[in-house]
């Protein structure tokens, strides 16, 4: 079974296939193109939308081309129904409606943070992970329990994506912030920062408003850059940790687009390699956004059994993870 999966939560709109045959899942992969804003502010909801609904027919072909498939020859078509932001939701919705209709197939609406856990056991071969997701709109600990994942741990205000890039505005860097922020980390040293774990939650807002107020009184952005990435790591770790304690998970699984960050992971792995467990990364091709984790997390709903009507196929903004009944893994899970 052939899917092509469609993302448009945010500033991606990507394109991707996956097929299926006999239980096993190739990744045959697909195109995305991103909305870059103008220097210095941030998303616009309405012009990555608008950015997106220009791109899709070309990022489609591209795609095609890209996996070797023929349009032909899909037999799901599946996309991000949220959370994400409502404009660029609905290109990806409107999008995925057109092609079912045209091909006469049916649709899998995808939760889009489902289908970064699920391309991160993918890749890496992990069957139950607790999983540290974090990216330019979420921050969670997420562990599965009983038919759904569950959070353990979540930002109270932004995601650490969000922060970084907030912060690297701010320091005049281009977008994304974040492997601008990792590069020159390497060459700074630590400053103390505001370290902000409430309970299992963590907070970013404030730390980045120090972070920026210490780069205007003058401090070094090297210096600036490697303490935030020392002090959002370390937050990130002690809930990662106190999760692995309470859950009793062996696996860590990093994914989501900071996923890529190489300062995180090796964090995550000292924490890990002191507890006896082990730590995986998520393939830094799929690490961001992708049209192609949508496919895979369509192609599973969609083979145990999950049906989404046109009628259904509305987006939904705020859709938390741990609302989403996952059908397919009560199976694979419990037997594990
Ligand atoms: P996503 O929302 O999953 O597409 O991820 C995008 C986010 O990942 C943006 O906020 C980027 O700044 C961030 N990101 C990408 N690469 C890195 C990196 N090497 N280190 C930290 N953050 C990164
Ligand atoms: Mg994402």
């Amino acid at each position: 079974m052939l899917c092509l999966g469609i993302e448009s939560t945010a500033h991606t709109f990507g394109v991707g296939f996956v097929r299926s045959r006999n239980g096993a899942y190739d990744i045959l992969g697909g195109h995305k193109e991103m909305y870059v804003p103008p220097k210095g502010s941030g998303i616009h909801p309405r012009e990555a939308a608008a950015h997106h609904a220009d791109v899709c027919d070309e990022v489609l072909q591209t795609a095609l081309a890209k996996a070797g498939v023929r349009l032909e020859d899909v037999n799901v078509i599946a996309f991000s129904q949220g959370p994400g932001l409502p404009p660029c939701l609905r290109v990806g919705a409107t999008f995925a409606r057109a092609l079912a209709a045209r091909l006469d197939v049916p649709l899998a609406g995808v939760n889009h943070c489902i289908a970064h856990i699920e391309v991160g056991k993918l890749t890496t071969g992990v069957r139950d992970p607790l999983i540290v997701y974090v990216s330019g709109g979420n921050t969670q600990i997420i562990a599965y329990a009983e038919g759904r994942y569950r959070i353990f741990g979540e930002t109270e205000d932004i995601a650490i994506g969000n922060a970084l890039d907030t912060f690297a505005r701010a320091a005049g860097l281009q977008e994304p912030g974040g492997p601008k922020i990792e590069a020159l980390a390497k060459n700074g040293h630590y400053v103390e920062l505001p370290y902000v774990v409430k309970g299992m939650d963590l907070s970013f807002t404030g730390l980045i408003t120090e972070a920026t107020k210490r780069l205007k009184r003058g401090a070094s952005l090297e210096d600036i850059c490697f303490s935030l990435q020392e002090t959002c790591f370390a937050m990130l770790t002690e809930v990662t940790e106190r999760a692995l304690a309470h859950t009793g998970k062996r696996d860590v699984l990093l994914t989501g687009g900071v996923a890529a960050n190489g300062r995180l992971a090796e964090m995550l792995d000292t924490m890990c390699r002191e507890r006896g467990a082990r730590s995986y990364v998520v393939d830094r091709t799929y690490a961001g956004d992708n049209g192609t984790m949508i496919a895979y997390a369509g192609l599973l709903a969609h083979e145990a059994g999950a049906l989404l009507m046109p009628q259904q196929s509305k987006i939904i903004q705020l859709w938390r993870t741990d609302d989403v009944e996952c059908g397919w893994l009560s199976t694979a899970q419990e037997q594990h």
